[in-house]
């Protein structure tokens, strides 16, 4: 368990020193004591005095009890997590429980007295627990509406994040992928799955992969213009070939940002039935004739991977991050990854596996005879200037080891 600076605010001297020792017997880390909320509000507010991770407060003390000084923490020390500790009855307790959440304390729960040393042990594991969720990125937590995510469209809120791709032979970057973040005014950068579904559910995908798009464009030529001509990977999801336009929209996208639509890969998922086939088809083939290259992305989770082969003129086929996370100790998942790179091998088109993780992976990959690799080994996906950063400190992977 981490180290925590715990205080113990109670005015009955024998409870106070009995909780401190348990606390104590518990590895805490640091615990102090104060006999009412003014003694432990000047102990907090001393020079020098170091932030408190937790407090456990008595309610009926003398001088400053437990409600005043639980308002005093909400506005001074809206970090420190609290708890309630009681001999009233359970009413009581639970009023106070419901005005320290409306000041906006970060309230652990409340606590019956005599305290119990299992009480406290919840207490302190809950603590770890939230801690351990706030570091977490926030999209594993924040949940959004459609109308926040239609907005922060408005305001240009994505950007792409690049993840580089590295070809086997060489060992060197050889291109991105653009993954979508919404960098958020309060909440930092948020992954695609608290906004992809929104987008794709209401119809409202066009006007992320646009931006997407654009920006992934303005990126490629940034990159080239510092000497790294890498080809730039986007996103587009199955549902927005409907359009006959589209392939038209796209291409001057691509050219109004200066970029050769041979510098970029068109990746496509197929999330669910192609309905409009004919349509999808159509796009897809006047995007490769413009030069785009055009990816199957997830291999082998689609809804007819194989059927999609034969149909899509594709010139790279990504195995899902699914069978090659762990297929170097999975032997069935080891003979999915192994047949995919032969199929790619078969028809001419380029093989990338995605989600590798661990040397043992790239080394089995490159064995099997992979073109491309993309995954945490290598790096997370960044954003550009931090990629640009990368692209000049990269040594190319096979002189590394
Ligand atoms: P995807 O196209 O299959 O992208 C790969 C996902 O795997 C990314 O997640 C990437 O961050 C993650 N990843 C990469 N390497 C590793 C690894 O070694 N281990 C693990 N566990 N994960 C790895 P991300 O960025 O959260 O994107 C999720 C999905 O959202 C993407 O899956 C893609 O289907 C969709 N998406 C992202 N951006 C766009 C976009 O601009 N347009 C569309 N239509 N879809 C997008
Ligand atoms: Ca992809
Ligand atoms: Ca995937």
């Amino acid at each position: 368990m981490k180290a925590l600076r715990i205080l113990v605010i109670e005015d009955q001297n024998f409870q106070r020193k009995m909780i401190v020792h348990m606390l104590r017997s518990l590895g805490a880390g640091e615990v102090c004591q104060a006999s009412n909320g003014r003694q432990a509000l000047d102990m907090m507010q001393a020079k020098h005095a170091l932030p408190f991770h937790i407090v456990l407060c008595d309610l009926d003390m003398p001088e400053m009890d437990g409600m005043e000084f639980i308002r005093h923490l909400a506005k001074l020390y809206p970090a420190v997590s609290a708890v309630i500790m009681s001999g009233m009855d359970y009413a009581v307790i639970a009023s106070v429980e419901k005005m320290a959440r409306s000041y906006g304390v970060k309230l652990l729960g409340a606590i019956e007295k005599p305290a119990s040393l299992k009480q406290l042990e919840e207490i302190l594991e809950l603590h770890q627990q939230i801690e351990t969720e706030a570091q977490r990125p926030a999209a594993a937590l924040a949940s959004f509406t459609l109308e926040e995510v239609l907005h922060a469209l408005s305001e240009n809120q994505f950007e792409p994040f690049l993840q580089p791709k590295i070809g086997m032979d060489t060992g060197s970057i050889i291109g991105a992928e653009a993954l979508a973040r919404w960098i958020h005014p309060e909440h930092g950068v948020i992954a695609p799955g608290a906004f992809i579904p929104l987008l794709e559910r209401s119809g409202n995908m066009k006007g992320l992969t646009f931006m997407m798009l654009e920006r992934a464009a303005h990126a490629r030529r940034m990159l080239d213009e510092n000497g790294y001509p890498l080809i730039v990977s986007v996103n587009l999801s199955l549902s927005s070939l409907a359009d006959t336009t589209l392939a038209d929209s796209i291409t001057r996208v691509v050219r109004d940002a200066g970029v050769d639509p041979h510098h970029i890969i068109l990746e496509i998922t197929e999330s669910a039935a192609m309905s409009s086939v004919a349509e999808a088809l159509e796009n897809l083939a006047r995007l490769r004739m413009r030069g785009f290259g055009l990816s199957i992305d997830d291999y082998g989770t689609g809804y007819s991977s194989m059927q999609q082969l034969t149909r899509v003129p594709f010139t790279e086929l990504k195995i899902d991050k699914s069978f090659v996370s762990d297929s170097a100790n999975n032997s069935s998942l080891r003979v999915i990854v192994e047949s995919s790179v032969d199929m790619a091998r078969k028809l001419n088109v380029k093989s990338v596996a995605e989600g590798v993780e661990v040397m043992e992976e790239w080394d089995m990959l490159k064995d099997m005879g992979c073109d491309v690799v993309q995954g945490y080994f290598i790096a997370k996906p960044m954003g550009s200037d931090a990629f640009l950063d990368f692209c000049t400190r990269h040594i190319p992977v096979e002189s590394a080891w």
